[in-house]
């Protein structure tokens, strides 16, 4: 949410409720990467320290310039002091100009720093871990809250320094000037600050409340506006729904901007008035003062207390939002802390093993896995794939067939028991040697936007074209892809959403087909093709099967038939394994499931 304009100064609920803990610690962490800009930062500090003393001087030079130059009518003197006034001026605006690129260089650099580094993390975490959040919170964490971390080093630190700084100075000076009149400065200060804080947090609760409905029309539009969901909106005849709705939030949020807009106006008077009520008692007690008491004043003093006094409201209006800042700059903090302190939870032994080639056995040991402590999904499982040789599995919907195959590449690690490539625990091998000699073709086939080319060459980025040809000519998509009018390099969309269930799965077996693994893993679609995509997946992976190492989760007789051996799992057990003729015949869960699922007899039925 925008922090700008009023509202900065003031927490919501939520971040006072989750308000961070400020320790030694945190500190310690957020000046860590502060540190290796320090020679920057020491440079900033001097700029920022000489232009807001210069700022100032232009302000005491008033009083010269009204005494000397004017009131002795001394053309030297004037013409002396406006040239000195305008040189200091222009000199802190330069020194200003300076202060704030070396302000966003370092902060860029140090956001840069985080990126990379949050990037680099989050690539080491598992699949786990990006199940288990949303997407919308990974990209937040790396665009707004390390965005944020810029704001807070080039507004919240640069402005808690300048500020005190200009406020010191303006008080010496004033209290140089005069005693009495600078005691009546600090007195009205607090007056002119504490009203418009009041205005400006009626403000802000209307721009939080603006902003809320203003969500709510972001994720209609998200919902409604997408692919997906307008198919919902239109097979339900819901158009009449979403549009009255829509119009509901859309008139809440007027009329709360409506509201907004007219309290801002409200704050603009109160600030007004409050700020010009501020130098006319300067003038009055100043005047009183020389009329009345004889004090030793000139007019060119109390021109400069006045001046002196307008300098003070910005800064003491930003310190009072100092904390308010703080809390915010130290929440950011700790939530992308909180990221990077997430242990990584597969990644390389430290002493991990790198065999120089792949051979392709697999071997599954009493092999017990859970995604969460509430319930066990793979209990006890074993068996052997020497290389060469294929295995189906076969199963109910949420038996664990998937589950299974996600540990041989290690994107999930056992709970119990192991899993061997080539004799050796997954676990002891490195983890892209592992992941180089398992292709996997998974059941929702993921493309990049980009086209078909870039697609495939992303399984062997320096693989030559006739590779690349030869892969899709097994893979059965290469006739397809030529009778596109822009061949290889036709945009598959967003997604792939502009090709066919079938399509998608071909280009992703000649993906990994390019990728050469030792070891294919083919989790074939439960959706149902017609049959042409159907035989034309099957002509593809018959060959597969014959000529290397695979596991397929079958869903198709003829899949199951190609395979050397089948496994049948129910309930994250093996229940049952063996040769078609032989399961068939046993009248078990295979016999249920051939009857239910594959029996060809029933799918002519079916489809009569
Ligand atoms: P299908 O044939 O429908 O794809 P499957 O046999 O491949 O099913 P799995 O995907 O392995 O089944 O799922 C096995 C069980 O694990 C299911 O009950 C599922 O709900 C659960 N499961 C799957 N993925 C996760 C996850 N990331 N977190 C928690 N539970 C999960």
């Amino acid at each position: 949410m925008s922090m700008r304009g009023p509202g900065r100064g003031f927490l919501t609920e939520a971040e006072k409720a989750n308000a961070p803990k400020i320790t030694k610690e945190l500190l310690a962490r957020v000046f860590s990467y502060l540190k290796p800009y320090w020679k920057q930062m020491t440079l900033v500090l001097c700029a920022i320290v000489i232009s807001s003393i210069l700022h100032l001087y232009p302000s005491i030079l008033t009083g010269k310039i009204i005494d000397v130059g004017l009131g002795q009518k001394n053309l030297d003197a004037l013409v002396f002091y406006i040239m000195l006034s305008l040189a200091l001026t222009l000199g802190a605006n330069m020194i200003g100009v300076l202060e704030s690129y070396l302000n966003t260089w370092i902060a860029q650099h140090i956001t840069y720093d985080m990126r990379n580094q949050m990037y680099k993390h989050l690539s080491k975490m598992s699949v786990r871990f990006f199940t288990e959040n949303q997407q919308g919170d990974i990209v937040t964490r790396m665009t707004s809250d390390i965005g944020g971390v810029q704001q807070v080093i080039t507004s919240t630190f640069s402005s808690i320094l300048s500020n005190s700084i200009t406020l010191i100075t303006a008080l010496v000076a004033m209290y140089r000037k005069n005693w009495i009149l600078a005691t009546v400065g600090i007195i009205i200060v607090p007056l002119f600050t504490i009203p418009s804080r009041k205005a400006g947090k009626t403000r802000w609760t209307l721009t939080q409340k603006s902003q809320e409905y203003n969500d709510k029309i972001n994720s209609i539009l998200n919902e409604t506006m997408s692919v997906s969901g307008q198919l919902l909106v239109k097979l339900f005849g819901m158009e009449w729904f979403e549009q009255r709705e829509y119009e509901r939030v859309n008139k809440k949020m007027i009329d709360l901007n409506i509201k907004e807009s007219m309290a801002g106006r409200w704050f603009r008077v109160v600030i007004s008035t409050f700020s010009s009520i501020g130098p006319m008692l300067i003038y009055f007690i100043g005047g009183l003062l020389m009329i009345r008491y004889g004090a030793d004043l000139t007019v060119g003093d109390v021109t400069v207390l006045v001046s002196l006094l307008s300098r003070m409201y910005g800064p003491v209006n930003s310190l009072l939002n100092i904390h308010t800042e703080w809390i915010r700059s130290m929440a950011l903090f700790t939530r992308i802390f909180n990221y990077f302190d997430m242990p990584i939870e597969i990644e390389n032994a430290p002493d991990a093993l790198t065999p120089e080639k792949a051979i392709g056995n697999i071997e599954f040991k009493n092999v017990f896995f859970q995604y969460n402590p509430e319930r066990m999904i793979l209990k006890d499982v074993s068996f052997k794939l020497d290389a060469g040789h294929s295995i189906a599995i076969v199963g109910p919907s949420g038996s664990g067939k998937s589950t299974l195959i996600n540990l041989i590449p290690r994107l999930y690690d056992v709970t119990d028991g192991s899993v061997l490539f080539d004799g050796i625990d997954v676990r002891k091998l490195d983890l892209s040697f592992l992941r180089n000699a398992i292709g996997v073709v998974s059941q929702d086939t993921y493309l990049f936007s980009g086209t078909i080319r870039e697609n495939l060459m992303y399984a062997s980025p320096f693989g030559t074209k006739d590779q690349m040809i030869e892969a899709c000519k097994k893979a059965n998509i290469h006739d397809f892809i030529m009778r596109q009018e822009h061949g290889y390099d036709t945009q598959v969309g967003n997604r792939g959403l502009k090709l066919s269930g079938g399509e998608k799965q071909r280009i992703s077996i000649a993906r990994v087909l390019l990728k050469n693994p030792s070891v294919m893993i083919f989790d074939e679609a439960t959706a149902s093709l017609d049959s042409i995509s159907e035989k034309a997946i099957q002509d593809a992976i018959d060959p597969l099967i014959t000529s290397r190492t695979s596991i397929l989760i079958a869903h198709r007789l003829s899949t199951i038939l190609a395979a050397d051996e089948i496994l049948v799992v129910k309930d994250g057990r093996i229940v049952e394994r063996g040769k078609h003729e032989d399961l068939v015949k046993q009248g078990g869960v295979y016999t249920e499931l051939y009857n239910t699922q594959f029996n060809p007899d029933l799918k002519k039925e079916e489809k009569e």
